[in-house]
């Protein structure tokens, strides 16, 4: 995952300083301009290995990472091939040019949040409830993208009071502290018993929330939960 030393920074946005003659804007399907807005991909995937055809860039055979195994973003400038490259200039009118480029910074952990709960979770049905172990950058989003979805109980398991705040600012409808309550009871609590349809594992602890998980999977109602898994972790799902 990682071959420090290496420049830190992955999660990043800019402008276009330089392009080579043949690179694409997707955006514009022209040549890119100097000054366009943009982000990048994190993961420096092959697109030649059986994942990466399989549309699993995320699993490349031969990837390499922004920020983790090769230089990232926290320098003046950063070379990325283009077809790694997304525009952001859509959200200029929306945003300004500040916020712009903040939001451009969290496209990346916002397309893991929603890459997992969506894509690989398969989504849930408007009023269903779902259960996000960890509040960090990826657990925040995946709260803002479920309850988008239609989520009716959002309940966050986080043990940083910031963090969980910051996620009732953003799509939790319940957050609590695993260190004070059981994850699994509070949320057969806030459900009526009900659980929940996606379960996201984002705290890198797989083996010390899995107890809550399976709790909330047996003693809950509900007939299909699925589990996904983000977080990355030496141990495994029992
Ligand atoms: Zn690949």
């Amino acid at each position: 995952m990682t071959a420090f030393p290496a420049t830190l920074g992955h999660e990043f946005s800019g402008v276009v300083v330089e392009a080579g003659e043949d690179v694409i804007n997707k955006r514009t399907g022209r040549k890119y301009e100097a000054g366009e807005a943009v982000c990048s991909e994190e993961m420096i995937w092959c697109a030649q290995c059986k994942p990466c055809a399989d549309g699993f860039p995320n699993h490349c055979e031969r990837l390499q990472e922004l920020g983790f195994s090769i230089d990232g973003a926290y320098s003046k400038y950063v070379k990325v091939d283009a077809r790694y490259v997304w525009s952001l200039e859509g959200l200029r009118d929306l945003y300004g040019d500040e916020k712009m480029f903040e939001l451009g910074s969290l496209v990346e952990p916002s397309s893991v949040a929603f890459n997992a709960v969506i894509e690989r979770g398969g989504g849930i049905r408007a009023g269903e409830n779902v259960v996000i172990l960890g509040g960090g950058p990826i657990g925040a989003a995946a709260c803002a993208v479920l309850k988008r979805s239609g989520a009716s109980a959002v309940i966050l398991s986080e043990p940083s009071q910031s963090r969980r705040d910051m996620a009732l600012t953003m799509g939790a409808t319940h957050a609590i502290d695993p260190t004070e309550v059981s994850a699994a009871e509070a949320v057969l609590d806030i459900t009526n018993g009900v659980g929940a349809r996606i379960i996201l594992e984002a705290t890198g602890l797989p083996s010390i929330v899995w107890p809550d998980v399976e709790r909330i999977i047996w003693e809950g109602k509900a007939l299909n939960t699925t589990v996904v898994l983000v977080a990355r972790a030496d141990d495994r799902i029992p």
